[in-house]
């Protein structure tokens, strides 16, 4: 299980996205000359353009700056939708709707700065994707992102596993492969005998919120004995370490 983000190509901040129309935005002192813009090698070539199209892609790239550059708080909404401030009103955006509460976006049907600076910071990682939520790791506490529907604790990227990951125990020092991450606490999750994780003296340093990972034990594997062949069992999440040296057959 990982929480990386995949970034979501429907939001993509694309340089040249709105459409055309009367925005009087687009000449202000603020354009630094040396911007890194797509289309830069544009200049010189005999492309026909005519001025409209020109004025539509100066305007784009102001655009696209100052949603960039501006400053600007955003703040997800539980709604799925974003507020953000600016020092000329505060507006909501319905990224998913591609919607904007601002008069650039409902006047005049703009691709504006706000929709373009939410896209930007999803992309970036900083906040949310729409089907996303903020979720807390149960081992250090750092914020991650998760999706929506998903129940249960929930591990940041440093320390989730992956199936097939190497491990130490903690306390015993054995080596053991994960074959997964449950969704179940420490305190909910229930061995064989009945007995919760938290329930073992052995887990007794580890936090009863955190997710049981299961494994198995390297020593129970071979050739013809994989990790689905092999005897699981559950462990709190913070009590297995990431073996960082690669491993030897
Ligand atoms: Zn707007
Ligand atoms: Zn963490």
């Amino acid at each position: 299980m990982t929480h990386r983000r995949i970034p979501p190509a429907s939001f993509a901040v694309g340089e040249h996205g709105g459409g055309s129309g009367g925005g009087n935005d687009g000449n202000r002192g603020d354009r630094d000359p040396d911007r890194d813009d797509a289309n830069s090698g544009d200049g010189d070539d005999p492309t026909g353009e005519d001025d409209t199209d020109r004025d539509d892609r100066n305007r784009e790239d102001g655009r696209s700056e100052r949603a960039k550059r501006e400053p600007m708080t955003v703040r997800p909404l539980r709604d799925r939708r974003y507020v953000v401030e600016t020092d000329g009103g505060t507006y909501v955006v319905a990224l998913d709707a591609g919607t904007c509460s601002c008069p650039d976006h409902e006047i005049r049907g703009e691709r504006c700065k706000h929709l373009r600076r939410v896209a930007i910071e999803v992309t970036e990682g900083r906040i949310p994707a729409p089907d996303e939520r903020v979720g807390v790791c149960a081992v250090c506490g750092v914020e991650t992102f998760v999706p929506f529907a998903a129940s249960g604790p929930r591990l940041c990227e440093r320390h989730d596993f992956e199936r097939g990951d190497a491990v130490y125990d903690r306390e015993t020092g054995k080596l053991l492969v994960v074959t997964r991450v449950t969704a179940r606490r420490a305190d909910e999750y229930r061995t064989d005998e009945g007995r919760t994780i938290e329930a073992y003296p052995t887990n007794a340093a580890y936090g009863a919120h955190e997710p049981v990972v299961e494994a198995v034990y390297a020593e129970s594997l071979g050739p013809a004995h994989g990790i689905d062949d092999a005897r699981r069992y559950g462990f709190p999440a913070s009590r297995l370490v990431p073996v960082d040296v690669a491993r030897e057959d």
